[in-house]
């Protein structure tokens, strides 16, 4: 892995630079948080200019419609989206992040000549519909039965934690079709059409005061076969691959983004002292073991998408990566609250920032810990499936 940026890279940052400079203040601000039809409408427009753009689906080969851009030039254009403050890919993120690249990697020819064009459009959104109410990180024994009768599979059961499931279209649905055998060996991977009878997606409200994911209850709905991703019953290996994109790639934008996230808390903390007229050493300290923290996590998400580039899906790395960046980003938002002080409690400007808004940002920061396989698990896969230990009893 070379880590220079060559003069074609530079040459593309530039032109990256330039179109986003123009398009992100064009975009507007984001709507409220609260009004989903209006996020996703802002979320899927500024999708359709990415790809108008040629800019959409940048790690996704150009034969499936994508950049197809190597690795170096990913890295670059996620570095230019971060200092422009270009829009988060929001409502996107299923679609984009890891149904599309699990199309990719085992999907059929129609269900990518159908679905692919339609993610990077933004024409379609997706949701993922794999926790259960008894399945989170026991997922293997979702029990979320498909019947097959005919050519289609009947499907009932309860998914739980389906993040902006009450604005998508499709989800990547994990059903059991054999109950009688072992846990791992009964599941299938299917794609299922949100809006149609039998599907009832109910929002859930979180302690931020919004609703960012649903329950989604399904009463004898009908899934054709071609929907199928796999073998019947080969449902848990693609989830797995599902679950490395999820975990390994998927994050990427979210890191450079605490970077940026790190250089605002710097200038507060500065700010903050100069007003009470005392230089907080331990602060200090700390933003310099941050910053260095999230140096080395950008150090290991390159590695993990070079290696995601060479093999064609993530390595179980992801797992490292998703536990550092959802630690380190706790760790962040906490320190904001710490170094704001008394003013979180109000909706004061401070500087930029509304105290509000960093007292929402550290409430959403507890979810990175458990959202994607919770950080006990991603030290369970770590164990076993990077350095080889013996699965524990
Ligand atoms: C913001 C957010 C968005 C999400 N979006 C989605 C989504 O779109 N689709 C979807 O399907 N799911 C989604 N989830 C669900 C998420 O995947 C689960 O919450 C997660 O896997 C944990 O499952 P659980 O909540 O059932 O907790 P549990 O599995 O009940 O875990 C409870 C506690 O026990 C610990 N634990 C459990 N098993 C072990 C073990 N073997 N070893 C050590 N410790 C263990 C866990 O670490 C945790 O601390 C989302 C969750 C969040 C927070």
């Amino acid at each position: 892995m070379d880590l220079r940026y060559s003069l074609e890279d530079e040459e593309f940052r530039a032109v990256v630079r330039a179109w986003l400079e123009v398009e992100v203040p064009a975009h507007g601000p984001p709507p409220s948080p609260d009004d989903w039809p209006a996020r996703r409408a802002y979320d899927t427009a500024w999708q359709r200019k990415l790809h108008a753009a040629g800019l959409a689906g940048i790690a996704w080969p150009r034969a499936f419609g994508g950049r197809g851009l190597p690795v170096s030039q990913q890295l670059v254009y996620l570095e230019e989206y971060a200092r422009a403050g270009a829009p988060y890919v929001g409502v996107n993120f299923v679609g984009l992040m890891h149904a599309g690249p699990t199309l990719i990697a085992e999907g059929s020819d129609a269900q990518r000549a159908f679905h692919l064009p339609r993610i990077l459009a933004g024409e379609s959104v997706w949701c993922q519909g794999f926790s259960e109410p008894q399945a989170g990180s026991d997922l293997a024994s979702l029990r979320t039965r498909a019947e097959r009768r005919g050519d289609e599979y009947v499907v009932t059961g309860q998914k739980i934690w389906s993040t902006r499931a009450h604005v998508a279209d499709y989800c990547e649905l994990l059903v059991r079709t054999d109950a009688q055998a072992r846990k791992h060996a009964g599941i299938t991977w299917l794609i299922l059409a949100m809006r149609q009878p039998g599907v009832t997606v109910r929002p859930m409200r979180t302690i931020d005061g919004e609703s960012h994911f649903c329950e989604v209850f399904l009463d004898e709905v009908r899934v054709p076969l071609e929907n199928r991703v796999g073998a019947e019953n080969d449902g848990w290996r693609i989830a797995n691959v599902t679950l490395r994109f999820e975990r390994g790639t998927a994050f990427a934008q979210h890191i450079i983004n605490l970077r940026a996230q790190l250089v605002r808390l710097a200038a507060l903390t500065k700010s903050r002292s100069a007003a009470r007229g005392a230089p907080r050493d331990d602060l200090r300290r700390r933003i310099g073991r941050l910053d260095a923290s999230v140096e080395a996590l950008w150090r290991m998400t390159q590695m993990c998408i070079s290696e995601a580039e060479w093999t064609g899906a993530p390595s179980p790395l992801g797992s490292a990566v998703k536990l550092r960046y959802s630690e380190l980003g706790q760790e962040l938002a906490e320190l904001a609250v710490r170094v704001v002080g008394r003013p979180i409690i109000g909706a004061v400007e401070l500087d930029d920032l509304r105290t509000d808004d960093v007292a929402r940002e550290y409430l959403w920061s507890l979810q990175s810990t458990i959202a994607a396989g919770t950080s006990q698990i991603q030290r369970n896969l770590i164990a076993q499936r990077i350095l080889g230990m013996p699965k524990g009893r």
